[in-house]
């Protein structure tokens, strides 16, 4: 066998480990390692623990004096935690966690040792970012960016560094990160849904968007992973045959977790709940070693950055448990992908679930506000949001196997689409007090029991309704949340504006009384949303003709999705409430071309390298074992050779075939990438969509034919059996 791949085979059968230890109390556990509202009380005076309160409360900023008191009380606690450094933490736009970590000691001029970190520090950093992406927001000779502490995330210890968390910004003041669109959406529906939510509440002074997610990802063994290339650099398998034994037998789900990987999970479970992350459920998924992780909801910028924390978490936890983390959107062909369901609703601070219907016909109809302005929105932008899942990762993802497809859909059930449906019924103008009646008790007053049995799930929804918040599905597995949650969160919004405007408008120039304005307004969206709602099987070409004609976007993609980005439509939404400005949204526009463009070129290069360097060698070996075999039957059977080597001259047929294509094939691809590389950044993202992405599927195809054809004990790369299934 070869080498590499029988060395890491032996390496996993030898694996042992050591139980970690649960039996500490979790509760005791929580948020030990946090500057948390009770650590703040501890090291705080009271006069800067409540102005620190206060502007988290009410977003405004805090002055030097009172930031130093706040630098000091953290230092302390920090110090008292065992850092050594602090780091502002931010969120640039690759997606991923950017942190530079500096001492806290400082010289003195006198030569002495002094630990410093003040106000200064505390609040505003200026880190050498020039290599971050910008999407030519910077120019080079102005290089500087600024991270600012963002107070209504609280900072936390993280092996010997406090980290602050930070939005990141130019020079010039635009963002260069994700964190300070996704402020500045959740400031922006606070504001409209707490205008909206006093027509049924006048003591709503805030609404918070809520953020639950649930985390897909595969676990291998650290060995197997290093052993592919194709793994190692590009996260996911660029060939592999299927296994003889797949997920076919749903024998994963819910199935007892091995008991090595729950090792891993119970020792990443301390470890987030030390950081204050709640997480709350873990299990198998449906596919071989895939597994999920969820938290209870929070707040959604808090939800946010515990998401980006526990995905830097993961892969470290795992490499001591020789694992590798594939956070990848489809890590194998023909088995299910990972997502990142995101859950989202709206909470105000007097306690209530905008999207949890209520007892009475009035919180029935504010949950129907909140309900169908949600789903009017999402129909106005369906394309926005369909941009704001799109990667190259995605791409593989969306519209198989059980993941939603690429076109964006709400899913209520049935019941449900019962209410609305008479709802739309109620004739124009006021309601008679007879009308009245037969809505509140017929339709508004019945929403809680119904919704006891809408059980309804259809798992290909990219946006659905359950019970009592949306489930975003569409989100991949690698995605930072803040993206499609900004974009969520800004185009309700903006629809809850509008709808602010509509029923005031009624209210005055009608003089209709507000129930019976609401009532009005809510009718005509219902109708005029019908068509993102779709109950049926998203699979198949019947959906794909039907959402062609309701004029849907069908986006397969992320070269074509990610033009709803810089859409005049988009632009006006984020700029008329103050999210981003036109050269923030096409920076990101152009960062995420970039980025598709280089995930393609690598999967290319690797896949490239792999077959020339791997595939053809092994393949020529396994020709030759064919021919010496075929000559040695001519030599003891003369012309008579032929009815005895008849398999033999067949599968060497085949393999010297694939050869040549393979060849000829990555030969092509190099001149397709060649010819992309001389674009500007769209023109060649746009090449490489067409002109390279489809190679790697041609040349995978041979390779994975060879697979089956080659000596098992020839074959370099760990297959997808041992893949899957060792551990
Ligand atoms: P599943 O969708 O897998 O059946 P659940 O319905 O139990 O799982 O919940 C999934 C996620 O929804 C959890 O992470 C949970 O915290 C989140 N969630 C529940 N209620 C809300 C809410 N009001 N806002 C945001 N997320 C929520
Ligand atoms: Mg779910």
């Amino acid at each position: 066998m070869s080498t590499l791949r029988f060395q890491a085979l032996q390496t996993v059968q030898n694996r042992s480990f050591q139980a970690v230890n649960t039996s500490e109390l979790r509760s005791e556990l929580f948020g030990r390692n946090v500057f948390s509202a009770q650590s703040m009380r501890q090291y705080l005076s009271t006069a800067s623990f409540t102005t620190l309160q206060q502007a988290i409360e009410k977003g405004e900023s805090i002055d030097r004096q009172t930031a130093d008191a706040i630098a000091s009380g953290m230092k302390l606690w920090a110090l008292e935690k065992g850092a050594t450094h602090y780091t502002h933490w931010f969120q640039p736009l690759t997606g991923a966690t950017a942190e530079k970590h500096d001492a806290f000691f400082e010289l003195t001029l006198e030569g002495e040792v002094m630990e410093r970190f003040d106000g200064a520090q505390l609040v505003q950093q200026e880190p050498d970012a020039s290599s971050f992406p910008h999407g030519g927001i910077r120019n080079t000779f102005e290089a500087r960016g600024y991270t600012a502490w963002d107070p209504t995330s609280p900072a936390f210890v993280y092996g010997t560094t406090l980290c602050i968390p930070t939005v990141f910004v130019s020079y010039t003041g635009e963002a260069l990160d994700n964190k300070t669109p996704l402020l500045k959406a959740l400031s922006a529906i606070d504001q409209a849904a707490t205008e909206v939510s006093k027509y049924f509440d006048k003591s709503v002074s805030k609404v918070q968007a809520t953020l639950g997610w649930e985390q897909e990802f595969f676990l291998i063994d650290s060995a197997l992973a290093a052993a592919r290339p194709d793994i190692s650099l590009s996260g996911r398998t660029l060939l592999g045959h299927a296994s003889a034994k797949g997920q076919q037998l749903d024998d994963h789900y819910f199935g007892s977790i091995p008991s090595r990987v729950l090792n891993y999970l119970k020792q990443l479970e301390l470890e987030c709940l030390l950081l204050g992350i709640p997480v709350k459920t873990r299990h198998n998924e449906v596919a071989p070693n895939q597994f999920e992780m969820a938290p209870i909801f929070e707040e959604a910028n808090l939800a946010v950055d515990h998401n980006s924390l526990l995905m830097d978490i993961m892969q470290k936890v795992a490499e001591k448990h020789h694992f590798k983390v594939l956070f990848h959107e489809k890590p194998f062909k023909g088995i299910n992908g990972s997502g990142k369901h995101n859950n989202w609703s709206l909470a105000t601070n007097t306690g209530v679930n905008l999207l949890s219907p209520g007892k009475t016909p009035t919180k029935n109809l504010q949950f129907l506000t909140f309900f169908i302005n949600t789903i009017k929105a999402v129909y106005n932008h369906e394309a926005l949001l369909r941009a704001a899942v799109a990667s190259a990762g995605n791409d593989y993802r969306l519209g198989a196997n059980e993941a939603p497809p690429p076109i964006i859909s709400v899913f209520i059930g049935k019941q449900l689409t019962e209410v609305l449906d008479e709802l739309e019924k109620v004739t124009d103008g006021k309601l008679s007090p007879q009308e009245k009646t037969a809505l509140k008790l017929n339709v508004v007053g019945k929403i809680p029991e119904i919704l006891l049995d809408n059980t309804d799930r259809n798992r290909t929804s990219p946006f659905a309704f359950t019970g009592n918040k949306f489930e975003f599905r569409a989100v991949g597995s690698t995605a930072n949340c803040a993206n499609p949650m900004t974009v969520l969160n800004a185009i309700v919004a903006a629809q809850l504006s509008v709808f602010k405007k509509e029923v005031d408008a009624m209210i005055e120039t009608k003089g209709m009384k507000k129930d019976d304005a609401i009532f009005n307004v809510l009718r005509e969206y219902i109708k005029d949303s019908k068509k993102i709602r779709f109950e049926g099987d998203g699979y198949g070409e019947a959906w794909e003709k039907e959402a062609k004609k309701r004029k849907l976007s069908i986006n397969r993609d992320t070269v074509k999705a990610l033009k709803a980005r810089i859409a005049p439509s988009s632009i006006r939404l984020f700029e008329g409430i103050a999210v981003m400005n036109a050269v923030e949204i096409k920076a990101r526009y152009e960062i995420e071309m970039e980025a598709y463009t280089k995930k393609v070129q690598i999967e290319s290069r690797v896949l490239g390298d792999i077959a020339r360097n791997h595939i053809i060698p092994t393949a020529v070996k396994y020709q030759n074992v064919l021919l010496q075999n075929v000559q040695g039957l001519q030599a003891v059977y003369g012309e008579e050779y032929r009815a005895f080597a008849k398999a033999q001259l067949e599968i060497l047929k085949a393999v010297s075939n694939h050869i040549t294509a393979l060849d000829t094939k990555i030969t092509q691809m190099i001149a397709a990438r060649k010819e992309a590389n001389l674009l500007m950044p769209v023109a060649k993202a746009t090449a490489y969509a067409q002109n390279v992405l489809p190679f790697l599927a041609d040349i995978r195809s041979h390779c994975d034919a060879l697979e089956l054809l080659c000596d098992d004990e020839l074959w370099p790369l760990p297959k997808y059996r041992e893949l899957l299934f060792v551990n």
